[in-house]
């Protein structure tokens, strides 16, 4: 008892904030708390450097009429894990005296905004890193915009015609373009092109692997995935290279097994395959120079190092370490020269660095009503009676038996209630009564772990829904799509306890556009314990870790458009530690209607021609009918999001 009593007393600290959200667990060093209780950006993972409040950056875009919901995208973040990635593979295979270079690629599908692309090609250019596309836009993008002539261009995905054609136009630039060939017709089209336009570009083939992935993707392998070549296709194709007299153009081996791989011993073992299957081609007489192990590289979304979920069991480098320690073994066990590595990790490349801040709005509880009369009446129906006396009994000792009998009365009060025995006022004390008691259960069992599923189930019921201004559609995809779980983190107030389980609601008008997965300290949980919202202020909250595919794959459900954008930079010498470089600013609902075929100006002249014939028939004054069309005009400029001014 005595324990209890100081376990209530101790004040609420940073660190059960931190522990709570599982800051440092998920945010890999670049995000932290400072002694306001703010969440800070620590773009160079160094505490003692630069330390960028999220609440300012909110401050200054408020002072640029910017509303919420608003992506924030920290360029030095990307720089950073484009810097680790490709040192931490420097610095690995000379540890290892491994005899190949590492040539990492950016997959631009993970996030192809040309800020970010930019970033990266810049960030990667000390390293020769290069850019990976896997379809003809991205194609026009990595052609245009990666212009080191050391660094690879690596060619993915389903070609046409044109496709090679724009390929061998990089060739001709003087660029490393490697075409991969992905199905067995696309080799026949490659010699057919290379012939015509007389430009011979360097081929990769993609293997099939038979060792399977797990996770999400695990159909991305196996003998039945969409894209690359059997072992016999392979063997074929090296016959066909071979008969051509071209088998000098087959330049890179490649292998993708799917993405956000949980488990390291699924690389591993598509690793050694891979490795073999390398060997062999070398042996067949193949001059491949590059080994490219594709992507698949897992982040923590959960904060946990599990195999499961949304997690995985490895970091970064012991990736890369397994990757250049395997194929070194490999290669020196069948005498074969060390080819140069390349990887097309993108997810580990772009979730950290981007992330949306949407306020709080309002809230949806079912909350029991205070100041309830429980106190015994002999007027009361028998279901009322029973109701009040098991409130009044209600103890630690036996609410498991409570909430069983106070379920039954309350599913008796619907059916008599439905026969005429109880009214309206008699139905409404009971349900009232109900609520009250599994509110208390909540309470009772605040401090109790292991409780019974009902009371957890409970928890998920009474969690209050807090209503925030964004769309899961448009925004968070993957938590729709396939149950991802993303961390979502208060911006401010983590000096005080939050007291409130929530979910979270959207603003669409679909029933699945709410989060009810969050993570926590049993990786999973059915709600998020935020504060209680503060008066005449905003609360914000952040969703982390968005910047891989989320950005990018968002949908326009509701025709709610592209978020509004600040790109922000940490300055050393500023007084807060950063600047706002740039501003994207979102869709606003004239342009969403436009991609749907609608036209402003006919929009805008449909209303005025309707509004003046209410004129003409005096039945609105014509000073305020120019009010309302210039107010329809107006409205069809301003963002698809809700405006919290008035
Ligand atoms: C999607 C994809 C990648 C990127 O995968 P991540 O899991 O994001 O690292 C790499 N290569 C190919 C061929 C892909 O299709």
């Amino acid at each position: 008892m005595r324990g209890m009593t100081k376990k209530k007393l101790k004040k609420w600290s940073l660190k059960d904030s931190t522990e709570l959200y599982q800051i440092s667990k998920w945010g890999e060093g670049y995000f932290g708390l400072n002694a306001e209780g703010d969440l800070c950006v620590i773009p160079q993972k160094n505490i003692e450097g630069p330390k960028i409040n999220i609440r300012e950056v909110i401050e200054e875009a408020k002072k640029e009429n910017l509303g919420f919901p608003l992506v924030m995208r920290f360029h030095d973040i990307l720089r950073d894990r484009i810097r680790d990635l490709n040192q931490s593979f420097l610095n690995i295979i000379k540890e290892a005296e491994y005899k190949g270079d590492y040539y990492g690629v950016y997959p631009i599908k993970v996030n192809q905004l040309r800020e970010v692309v930019e970033e990266i090609v810049e960030a990667g250019s000390d390293y020769n890193y290069g850019l990976e596309a896997g379809s003809k836009p991205e194609l026009m993008a990595v052609l245009a915009y990666n212009t080191n002539p050391t660094a690879l261009t690596i060619l993915n995905g389903y070609k046409d015609y044109q496709y090679m054609k724009l390929a061998m136009l990089g060739t001709k630039l003087g660029r490393k373009m490697i075409i991969v060939i992905e199905k067995f017709s696309e080799l026949q089209q490659v010699l057919e092109i290379s012939e015509d336009l007389d430009v011979e570009p360097m081929i990769g083939v993609r293997a099939k692997l038979s060792s399977k992935a797990s996770g999400k993707w695990a159909e991305s392998s196996g003998d039945f995935a969409k894209f690359g070549l059997s072992i016999p296709q392979i063997v074929q194709m090296v016959e066909v290279l071979k008969k051509h007299n071209k088998l000098h153009m087959l330049k890179l081996f490649h292998f993708h097994v799917g993405s956000q791989i949980p488990d390291i011993r699924t690389l591993k073992e598509c690793l050694i395959e891979g490795a073999h299957i390398f060997v062999h081609l070398k042996k067949l007489g193949a001059p491949i120079e590059y080994f490219d192990a594709g992507g698949g590289v897992g982040i923590s979304y959960d904060g946990s190092l599990s195999s499961e979920g949304s997690s995985t069991n490895y970091t970064l480098k012991e990736y890369i370490a397994d990757v250049v320690y395997n194929l070194k073994e490999i290669c020196d066990i069948n005498n074969v020269d060390h080819p140069n590595i390349v990887t097309e990790t993108g997810r580990a490349m772009a979730a950290h660095h981007s992330f949306v801040v949407t306020n709080v709005f309002g809230e949806i509880s079912l909350q029991a009503q205070d100041n309830l009369d429980i106190a015994e009446n002999p007027k009361d129906h028998r279901i009322l009676k029973n109701m009040k006396a098991l409130l009044r009994d209600l103890d630690f000792g036996n609410y498991y038996d409570t909430y069983h009998d106070a379920s039954l009365f309350k599913a008796e009060s619907t059916s008599a209630f439905k026969l005429g025995v109880l009214d309206l006022l008699e139905r409404s004390q009971i349900e009232n009564i109900y609520w009250a008691i599994c509110q208390k259960i909540i309470n009772l069992t605040l401090n109790t772990d292991n409780v019974p599923d009902v009371v957890k189930s409970l928890k998920k019921e009474l969690a209050s829904k807090y209503l925030c201004n964004f769309s899961l559609f448009q925004s968070l995809p993957d938590s729709w799509a396939i149950d991802q779980v993303f961390p979502i983190v208060p911006i401010s107030h983590h000096n005080q306890k939050p007291d409130i389980h929530c979910t979270l609601a959207d603003i669409t008008c679909d029933s699945d556009g709410k989060v009810t997965h969050f993570i926590g300290k049993d990786q999973d949980e059915s709600s998020l314990l935020l504060h209680s919202r503060p008066l005449n202020q905003d609360y914000y909250l952040g969703i982390f870790l968005t910047g891989a595919y989320q950005d990018v794959m968002g949908d326009m459900h509701n025709l709610f458009g592209r978020l509004n954008e600040v790109h922000v930079y940490c300055d050393d010498e500023d007084p807060n530690d950063f600047y706002i470089e740039e501003i994207i600013r979102g869709h606003s609902a004239g342009e969403v209607l436009e991609i749907m075929q609608y036209d402003k100006t006919e929009m805008n002249r449909l209303i005025k021609q309707q509004v003046d014939k209410k004129i003409k028939s005096g039945d609105i004054k014509p000073r305020i009918g120019v009010k309302l069309t210039d107010f329809y005009e107006e409205s069809l400029n301003s963002y698809t999001y809700l405006d919290s001014k008035r």
